[in-house]
């Protein structure tokens, strides 16, 4: 069976208070009533988790980072366990804006196996800071996979979300977000260097969503014409309108 289509919503460091954001997770919630094709998770803040698993399980719950280590002394950081534990089942790694923060695909690589050992689903987010005309970005992409998916098993792949987010298309600053036509050659291109690594078959059920200023003017572009799975929004995951436009877009299309 294929997999259903899947938005995430990140919600990065918002919105700022528990308040507020239990009452955007409920308008959400009540905004896609009525979806059954698409699954939707919410990526909120660490210290929501746990309260917004009481509000709804329509909505799947996770978490924006994750760190590798299993237990022990490491001051300030989250174990996979500890956010399965309260509720959360995905969680988002190698985002462009933790990367800006020192990550390398190394870390990620720890991050993803460490959450898939604790069952917590991985969105993998991959993506250039920039397009050149030598087609070098392609390469950059390339690697970034490997390193990041390096070890991981052919029976694991399919639990893995590959988000493209290219860098210069994500948040307000950005000039323009990409077109489906920029999507669908990476979508493409990353199921070629998957299906090299683990196998067609293997790869079948995995994912390949879009992320950078999607709203719900240009979604439908990356469904039809991009062949995306789905979409991983963020400025317009803390607008319960905006969202569940995306959605129920995102619904009609599917199959
Ligand atoms: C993101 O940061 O993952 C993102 C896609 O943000 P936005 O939709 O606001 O560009």
């Amino acid at each position: 069976m294929k997999s259903k289509n899947i938005i995430v919503g990140n919600w990065k460091m918002n919105p700022l208070s528990l308040k507020e954001a239990e009452k955007l997770f409920a308008d959400v919630v009540k905004s896609i009533s009525d979806i059954k094709k698409t699954e939707i998770v919410i990526c909120a803040p660490f210290v929501y988790l746990e309260k917004l698993k009481k509000i709804s399980k329509k909505i799947s719950l996770g978490a924006q980072d994750v760190f590798w280590g299993e237990v022990g002394a490491f001051t300030g950081e989250i174990s996979a366990e500890m956010l399965y534990d309260i509720g959360a089942r995905y969680v988002i790694v190698g985002h462009s804006e933790r990367r800006a923060m020192g990550e390398n695909n190394n870390d990620v690589n720890k991050k993803i196996k460490s959450a898939l050992s604790a069952g917590l689903r991985p969105i993998l987010c991959v993506g250039e800071g920039m397009r050149d005309e030598n087609h070098e970005y392609l390469n950059f992409v390339k690697i970034q996979i490997e390193e990041c998916l390096n070890g991981v098993s052919k029976d694991s792949i399919s639990k893995i979300v590959i988000a493209y987010e290219p860098v210069w298309a994500i948040g307000k600053e950005a000039p323009h977000p990409a077109t489906p036509e920029e999507f669908r050659e990476m979508n493409i291109f990353i199921k070629k260097i998957l299906s090299d690594k683990f196998g067609v078959k293997e790869i079948s059920k995995v994912r390949i969503i879009y992320g950078g200023s999607v709203d719900d003017k240009n979604a439908e572009g990356f469904i039809k014409d991009g062949k995306a799975n789905g979409f991983l929004p963020g400025r317009a995951s803390l607008s319960p309108e905006k969202f569940s436009k995306i959605v129920k877009i995102c619904e009609a299309l599917s199959k």
